[in-house]
């Protein structure tokens, strides 16, 4: 990867990044960890929006699989994304960086609730922003959310962390076959049926021209590696 240039980006962290060893729920150590690679990537000078999934405590489509509507079920998923903007905004401060959780569901005895303005002014403040509760709305994912937030609050991409360093044609923890892409369009991402977002994801990517890179969050200073331009990562659009 050529050295890029970000005055803004969007991180997207699954819930899964959170869990560690565990495997579910959140690792405090893990949690530190990320603080910590976050807190580094602030300061080279790069705004940061963070947008955390909730997959870790849950899933709307596994919740409804219960027998809970679905709607009710992304409601869980999405208060499950404020817990763990909660614990990552307390990490990144206690790591010496001001952080602000803003969330799309309004709840003001918490959380500020999200507006643009309101993310534009924090992040322009050298705040880290915690973007919670995904959209605001059920049936969308937190993939998408990143992409959404990123084109609206104007970052140059969107920094989607994985267990592994890019894009694959497959799993390659399944198949030794799978071809790993070191760039490649929103389009084929979408027609290739990769799995690494969602096609909401990819579309709303593709019409707004937002670069998507993939990279493994798997080790210390990754999110600082990528910024900087280091490392290996999938170039998406
Ligand atoms: N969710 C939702 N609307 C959104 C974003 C998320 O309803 O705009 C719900 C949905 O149920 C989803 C859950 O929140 O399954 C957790 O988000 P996601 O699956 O994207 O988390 P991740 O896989 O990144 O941990």
């Amino acid at each position: 990867m050529s050295e890029p240039s970000y005055r803004r980006v969007i991180v997207k962290l699954s819930g899964e990044a959170l869990t560690g060893s565990q495997g579910f729920g959140i690792e405090q150590a893990t949690v530190e960890q990320l603080a910590n690679d976050l807190v580094k990537a602030a300061s080279l000078g790069i705004e940061l929006g963070v947008v955390v999934g909730g997959g870790n405590l849950f899933r709307g489509v596994e919740v409804s699989e219960r027998g809970v509507p679905r709607p009710v079920g992304d409601t869980m998923g999405m208060l499950a994304t404020v817990m763990n903007c909660l614990v990552l905004e307390a990490a990144i401060e206690r790591a010496g960086c001001e952080a602000r959780t803003l969330s799309a569901l309004a709840m003001p005895a918490v959380c500020e609730t999200y507006n643009r303005k309101r993310a534009m002014k924090n992040l322009g403040k050298g705040r880290v922003v915690l973007l919670a509760a995904g959209t605001g709305n059920p049936f969308f994912t937190t993939d998408t959310t990143a992409v959404l937030r990123a084109a609206e609050l104007e970052a140059q991409a969107v920094l989607k962390a994985t267990n592994v360093d890019g894009v694959y044609s497959a799993d390659p923890r399944k198949d030794p076959k799978a071809k790993r892409y070191e760039r490649i369009s929103h389009q084929e991402a979408i027609e290739k049926h990769l799995k690494v977002m969602d096609s909401t994801a990819f579309a709303l990517a593709r019409e707004n021209h937002m670069p998507i890179i993939v990279f493994s969050i798997g080790e210390k200073g990754a999110i600082e590696g990528v910024l900087r331009g280091k490392g290996r990562a999938t170039i998406v659009g």
